[in-house]
């Protein structure tokens, strides 16, 4: 008996642990289908080494944009996509665009709250994080495709 009160302490314990851990609040902006492709040898080499970052216009939510982004310091490359709509802003209807933060490595800022999200911590800021889409290679990894 011992024993099993000590394993629910345990697990109490450990419950309160991730829940303090979930202090993040779900985005709310409304799914939008996304699918386009990028070419980060070519048209799009902003992409082609780590730390490049691009947005890509009249994509995402309200056409707010979608920023690529490239985090791999090996041959590999990793890419990650993030819908530029501030996830803060559910009040005015989601219109505003965060944008590149100057002078920092993978961030961007939005220009109306100045919550700052890290591209690095999945698009984590200001309690909660931007949306982000998948990202596939397709012909033989010559060009990318972003979708949702
Ligand atoms: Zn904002």
């Amino acid at each position: 008996m011992g024993k099993i009160l000590q394993i629910a302490c345990c697990l109490v314990v450990f419950s309160a642990f991730i829940a303090c851990d979930k202090d993040e609040v779900d985005n709310k902006i409304p799914y939008v289908r996304v699918d386009f492709r990028f070419y980060p040898y070519t048209t799009d080499s902003e992409l082609a080494s780590y730390g490049g970052i691009k947005m890509f216009s009249r994509q995402g939510y309200n056409g707010n944009g979608v920023f690529v982004c490239q985090f791999s310091m090996t041959d590999e490359p990793l890419f990650m996509a993030f819908d530029a709509t501030c996830p803060l802003e559910q009040d005015t209807g989601f219109k505003t665009a965060v944008r590149i933060d100057e002078g920092s490595v993978l961030k961007l800022k939005c220009p109306k709250c100045g919550t700052v999200f890290d591209l690095k911590n999945e698009g984590r800021g200001g309690g909660t994080r931007l949306t982000r889409y998948g990202i596939r290679p397709l012909g033989y990894k010559i060009y990318y495709q972003v979708y949702s």
